[in-house]
């Protein structure tokens, strides 16, 4: 979807309750935008989250990969990681994706920024301990990372899912915000000697390193040679 397609509109974005956890201390809502399409398509071109959660008043935050089915995320990692035994037990997670398209540079330092998309969720975990939903969260999960790696590669056996966890994220609420756009200096800063603009940024695939201690000769395939994170 290209980003310019992304609802946008300024007057669309409301807030939920007063308790709710994305109300905020400070509230911008040039930069909010609380449709669940933009947060879907967020989600989807994302790579990574952020996981956080409270263990004796303690705050962790740990990264993981992640893939989105309807207002669902799903996470997997091993069955002896304490992060997912934790997850296991329904405490409440705040998980966060962050995309950035650019580092905006101003003439002064005060006015850089970045161009980003990021969603902030909120939910639960959940043990999905279901077989179906256990096999539709692997397959969901290597096809987020790399669409038609499924069909392709040995798909897990009995021993690899007994190894495996997978923790559901039911998103109770979410927000997003982003930043596009240009620079935005004081007017006494425009006549500086500075360069300012925009410079774009996006996971950019190098040319694949094949692995060469298996069957030689195998041909790259096409969604390798041709993956593409950025979904503008
Ligand atoms: C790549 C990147 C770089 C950034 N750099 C800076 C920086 O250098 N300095 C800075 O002040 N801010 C930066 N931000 C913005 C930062 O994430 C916060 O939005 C900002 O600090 C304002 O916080 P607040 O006190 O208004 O939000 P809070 O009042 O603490 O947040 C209230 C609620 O708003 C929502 N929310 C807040 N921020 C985000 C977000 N980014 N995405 C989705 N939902 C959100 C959450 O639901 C949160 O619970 C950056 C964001 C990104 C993605």
């Amino acid at each position: 979807m290209k980003k310019s397609s992304l609802p946008r509109n300024p007057s669309s974005f409301h807030l939920k309750t007063k308790s709710s956890r994305i109300q905020g201390s400070r509230y911008y809502p040039k930069r909010y935008d609380l449709d669940p399409n933009t947060r879907n398509v967020i989600l989807d071109e994302g790579l990574v989250c952020h996981v956080a959660f409270n263990i004796d008043n303690q705050p962790f935050i740990i990264p993981t990969g992640y893939c989105r089915v309807d207002d669902t995320l799903y996470l997997h990692g091993s069955v002896g990681s304490h992060f997912f035994m934790q997850m296991a037990k329904g405490i409440p997670l705040c998980i966060s994706v962050t995309i950035v398209d650019g580092l905006v540079l101003a003439r002064s330092v005060f006015h850089h920024s970045m161009n980003y998309r990021s969603v902030v969720a909120f939910g639960k975990g959940r043990l999905v301990d279901s077989d179906e939903e256990r096999w539709l969260a692997a397959e969901k999960f290597t096809e987020h990372v790399i669409p038609g790696r499924w069909a392709e590669a040995r798909q897990p056996s009995a021993s690899d899912m007994k190894k495996t966890m997978f923790i559901a994220v039911e998103i109770e609420e979410a927000s997003v915000k982003l930043r596009d756009g240009g620079v935005g200096d004081d007017p006494e800063d425009m006549d500086l000697d500075v360069w300012a603009g925009v410079l774009p940024l996006q996971i950019m695939p190098f040319e694949p390193m094949s692995d060469e201690s298996g069957k030689p000769g195998l041909a790259v395939p096409a969604y390798v040679h041709d993956y593409n994170r950025s979904f503008f």
